[in-house]
């Protein structure tokens, strides 16, 4: 029968495909007692060995296609692997206990996780998730059970899981897993992120995916909407089709008739829709789509996954390479954001009560001057190859940018000392998302080359609603009429000042938002680069006089429904007269999809 199951999309687009259950620990470890210890010993060098080949496969096989940082986790799991330590307790309890290795192996994991667990300490936890990968690699081998992997499907899949590995995720075979639902994470999840960088669709948040769906059920997903539909009917699945069909030729046509225009409105004023990106491989997307520069680099994905800080060598090579491809527009690179729900675990980030209201972002690059500083310089030396601009996250008041600007100084006079050559214009703008940055955006505005508004921030503050908390997400509200009036005043103060004013959180690729957002003041919008050729026709369709007129009425509405009937219905009119639906909720249902 056919079941509804209701989650968070994280990646949009629709995929149909039967389920692969993605679970990670389903076999039996035999007991058994053994005589020949060498040859138990042999056997446990032959699964190690083996598995350090498939370790070395899948680090050059990332290497090549995501690049070295998303690797070294893969590094650090062959350290594990050859730790002298485990391979001398694995004899000792060998020679004591004399049972098969396999056993061992198992016991001995069991009580190294149930010690990392008793540990009050994230990077511990992190160390153990590591820790498990590697030793269910060394069992599988010794039972001759082939480990569940991504890497090879058979056939188009959506994978179902409790959770994904940065292996499973990285090692996964893009062509045939076509659609992701996974119980848990956040939309800032290592999978749901990957999942928007590799336009996969995927939903989160669905309790206990693996148990609600049978292997090889038919599976829709729907990742605009976070609607997943198991054994759907036959005339759901012939909807879902045909809304699949006339999405992908919707986006098609999209891209072929915004390509190489920019963004202008009806009155002929240009707006700026730049990409927002965490991996390498979306400046490819963010160059398909034409994005006017990078107007959000999240750097923090540089430091994450990995076991020790990439270097200034490192960060500057990134940097530059982003810079050189999108020359000659700009690229806005926005300093470590770490902390709240992107932890890392060699940054000693250790757990905290209220990580969205701790030790994140410029808070903690100010208690770590020298990890900024080595950013820093690797910001100001790729910027003599391209046009870079600095923003820096989580700013609520003077003093903390005034801080943050001291060391930026410092970096610069230190570089001129060495006669690095660098550029001398370089921008510099903060991110308004913490409530009391609004509330002094006209100072601000007088410190800063440029404002970006990050919105997920700024909502979940302003409204007290955790941004990755399922529970509360029905709160999480972007039309809510304090976010509409903080954006106002942002992009007032700005105007004042004479400095731009954009909008980086995802508000800005969602076309309900596009005209009142114009109407309001902001001047540029940076997204995920999927998003762009949609905003773009939207854009072409409005009249940017009659968004302030808009606008206008907005800010004296009272609720957030009737601010979003109001939106919605302009939206759906213009996107509908001039064919451009795109979330499928909008059109599958329409009367001309019907026919
Ligand atoms: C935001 O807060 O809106 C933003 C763009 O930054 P992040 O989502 O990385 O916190
Ligand atoms: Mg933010």
């Amino acid at each position: 029968m056919e079941r509804y199951l209701q989650g968070l999309g994280v990646s949009p687009g629709i995929a149909i495909a039967p389920a692969l259950l993605f679970f990670h620990d389903r076999y039996d470890v035999p007991t058994y007692a053994v005589t020949d210890l060498d040859a138990e010993m042999a056997r446990l060098d032959v699964a190690m060995r083996e598995t350090r080949n498939d370790l070395e496969n899948i680090y050059e096989r990332v290497v090549a296609e995501l690049g070295e940082r998303h690797a070294a986790i893969f590094q650090a799991h062959l350290m594990i692997l050859e730790d002298v330590t485990l391979r001398e307790e694995l004899t000792e309890y060998l020679v004591e206990h004399r049972h098969n290795v396999e056993h061992i192996l198992d016991t001995l994991t069991k009580q190294y996780v149930r010690t990392m667990d008793s540990v009050d300490d994230p990077r511990f936890r992190e160390r153990t998730a590591d820790m498990l990968d590697v030793m269910d690699r060394v069992l599988r081998h010794l039972l001759e059970t082939e480990r569940p992997n991504l890497r090879r499907l058979e056939q188009e899949s959506i994978i179902v899981a409790h959770d994904l590995t940065p292996s499973d995720t990285a090692s996964m075979d893009t062509n045939k897993a076509i659609g992701l639902v996974i119980e848990a994470g956040s939309v800032t999840s290592h999978s749901a992120i990957l999942a928007r960088a590799l336009e996969i669709p995927a939903v989160i948040g669905i309790v206990d995916a693996p148990e609600s769906v049978k292997a090889g059920s038919l599976v829709i997903v729907d990742g605009s909407s976070g609607r997943v539909i198991v054994d759907p009917t036959r005339e759901t699945c012939k909807r879902y089709v045909k809304a699949q069909q006339r999405l992908a030729a919707r986006r098609a046509k999209l891209l072929r008739v915004t390509k190489g225009k920019p963004a202008c409105t009806r009155d002929n004023v240009n707006v700026m829709l730049s990409a927002n990106i965490e991996l390498p491989l979306e400046i490819e997307h963010s160059l398909n789509v034409n994005a006017q520069g990078i107007g959000l680099y999240r750097t923090e994905y540089l430091f994450i996954d990995r076991d020790s800080l990439p270097d200034e060598e490192e960060q500057y090579e990134a940097y530059a390479a982003v810079a050189r491809a999108m020359q000659p527009h700009p690229v806005v690179l926005r300093t470590i954001d770490v902390g709240g729900d992107k932890f890392v675990s060699h940054l000693q980030t250790l757990k905290e009560d209220n990580p969205q209201l701790g030790w994140r972002a410029v808070r903690f690059c100010l208690a770590h001057p020298e990890i900024f500083k080595t950013q820093l310089r690797a910001i100001f030396r790729a910027s003599a190859h391209g046009t870079i601009e600095v923003m820096f996250p989580m700013i609520s008041g003077l003093e903390e940018l005034r801080n943050v600007k001291t060391l930026v100084s410092e970096v610069a006079c230190e570089l001129d000392e060495e006669d690095v050559s660098f550029d001398r214009n370089i921008k510099f703008g903060s991110m308004i998302e913490v409530p009391s940055a609004v509330m002094l955006a006209d100072l601000l505005a007088q410190e800063n080359d440029f404002f970006s508004i990050g919105t997920n921030d700024l909502i979940q503050y302003l409204l007290a609603v955790d941004r990755v908390n399922e529970k509360i997400a029905y709160l999480y509200e972007p039309a809510h009429p304090a976010v509409v009036r903080m954006i106002h005043q942002t992009a007032q103060a700005a105007r004042v000042h004479g400095i731009p004013c954009s909008i980086c959180g995802e508000m800005a690729g969602d076309a309900l938002y596009t005209e009142l957002l114009l109407g309001l003041g902001i001047t540029a919008l940076s997204m995920a680069p999927v998003a762009i050729p949609l905003i773009r026709a939207e854009i072409s369709h409005i009249h940017l006089e009659e968004a302030r007129t808009l606008a206008k009425q907005v800010l004296k509405m009272r609720t957030a429904k009737e601010i979003k009937s109001v939106l919605a219905e302009r939206h759906l009119a213009r996107a509908k007269k001039y064919d451009y639906l795109m979330a499928p909720d909008q059109f599958m249902f329409s009367d001309e999809d019907n026919s």
